[in-house]
């Protein structure tokens, strides 16, 4: 089997800190987890940008947890020794990059990036495989048909910005990578990732300029350069995807009139907003139903007259009494004693049409007129709408929801 530069194939055998590395790697994989954070503590503390000496690394605590369906586990002790070993070892199959592929021992390649953060006590690293099971596209996201009808609409428009929010592993790039996938092959398009950003812009935008692609996807908007190239691009004829940090996605024109863009600029360039969340899924093997109480219609509207607590439950189909399902503590054999079964996307989509864009141009209250739009049925459901609907399916559990959605909003 042929091996590319920057991929590491799993089933071979390897030296000491290679074969550390793919025990955790393989540990990782069996227990479908999200990520993967490796810690060396240090006895002595030293400077931040000081490398940390092979004695000093072997007399440190060297562990590992793995994050699965949002959930961290326990930690595994490691030997101290090794840790700089598996370092190396990244450091040489990703060439230097945030990413690389592995091959797991039945062939499949599942993406990763990978950071490493030198701290007082020690080093961290952190690893995260990019949809471990398959790329999917817009079909297997599971939106409803506004939203996609309003994805597509979009992705036929020949500029503009289209931006997802949500916190990190949120499976907001993934989102975006289904959505630049279900454009026309022909269409040209330039990837700016985070990690050329913070090389510095200037060799980048130049290459931009001499791609002068059709479609441009920057991984994260983070700061003034980021947002700056999204906006004048969107501007100037190119469609632009984009992922950044922000709670709601009404919030989006404002976190990029915060990073330093005009709000005429802001409202001219969006096409689409959206944000996104990634919610537990209880193992339908073992989940346990129980009844809808009226603690839980508390606790999913946030409110604290029972009377608009009842009727707003009844306008979402909501009613106490009936049958909802809870989480199994002790699980079941199919899904390793955790009660969950994996996660699954809850996307809002609102597209920004000539009346938002003139609101956020004149910094009107975006808030009141996306609900003016959701009521008249104008837009998708809201995080938290879908987010009930999915209790009320038995899908999730309250926990779940509350852990990924805010309904104080
Ligand atoms: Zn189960």
């Amino acid at each position: 089997m042929s091996k590319s530069k920057n991929e590491m194939n799993l089933a071979e055998a390897g030296q000491e800190g290679e074969a550390c590395l793919r025990a955790i790697l393989n540990h990782a994989i069996e227990e479908n987890a999200e990520s993967v954070d490796m810690r060396l503590i240090c006895e002595v503390a030293s400077f931040t940008d000081a490398p940390i000496d092979e004695d000093n690394a072997r007399r440190g605590l060297f562990s590992y947890s793995l994050r699965t369906c949002g959930e961290t586990s326990e930690k595994y002790p490691q030997e101290a020794g090794k840790f700089l070993g598996c370092v190396r070892i990244l450091d040489a199959i990703s060439g230097g990059s945030a990413s690389f592929v592995l091959r797991d021992k039945t062939g499949t390649l599942i993406h990763c990036r990978w950071a490493k953060v030198r701290v007082a006590s020690g080093q961290h690293v952190s690893l995260r495989f990019l949809n471990p099971h398959a790329a999917p596209d817009l079909n297997s996201l599971g939106l409803d048909e506004d939203a996609r009808r309003h994805i597509d609409r979009a992705l036929a428009s020949p500029d503009g910005l289209i931006i997802i929010a949500g916190p990190s592993g949120s499976g907001r790039s993934t989102t975006m990578s289904a959505m630049v996938r279900a454009l026309p092959p022909s269409i040209s398009r330039f990837n700016v990732e985070e990690e050329d950003q913070v090389l510095g812009g200037t060799t980048h935008l130049q290459q931009l300029m001499c791609a002068d692609p059709d479609v441009i996807v920057i991984s994260s908007i983070h700061d003034k350069a980021s947002a700056d190239l999204a906006i004048e691009s969107a501007i100037t004829g190119h469609l632009v995807f984009a992922t950044t940090h922000a709670a709601e996605t009404i919030d989006i024109p404002t976190r990029l009139m915060l990073l330093g863009t005009d709000r005429f600029y802001v409202g001219r360039a969006l096409r689409l907003i959206c944000s996104q969340r990634l919610v537990r899924i209880l193992c339908q093997d073992c989940a346990t139903p129980r009844q809808l109480t009226k603690d839980d219609i508390e606790k999913l509207f946030d409110s604290s007259s029972s009377d608009s607590i009842i009727a707003l439950a009844k306008d979402c189909g909501v009613e106490i009494g009936a049958a909802i399902k809870e989480r199994n503590p002790s699980g079941c054999q199919k899904c390793r004693g955790r009660g969950y079964s994996g996660r699954k996307a809850v996307i809002e989509v609102i597209p920004v049409n000539s009346e938002a864009r003139e609101c956020i141009a004149k910094g009107g209250d975006l808030g009141r007129l996306v609900s003016i739009m959701r009521r008249d049925n104008k837009i998708g459901k809201s995080l938290q709408e879908q987010g009930r609907r999915m209790l009320l399916g038995g899908e999730t559990d309250l926990t779940s929801l509350r852990n990924v959605i805010d309904f104080t909003r």
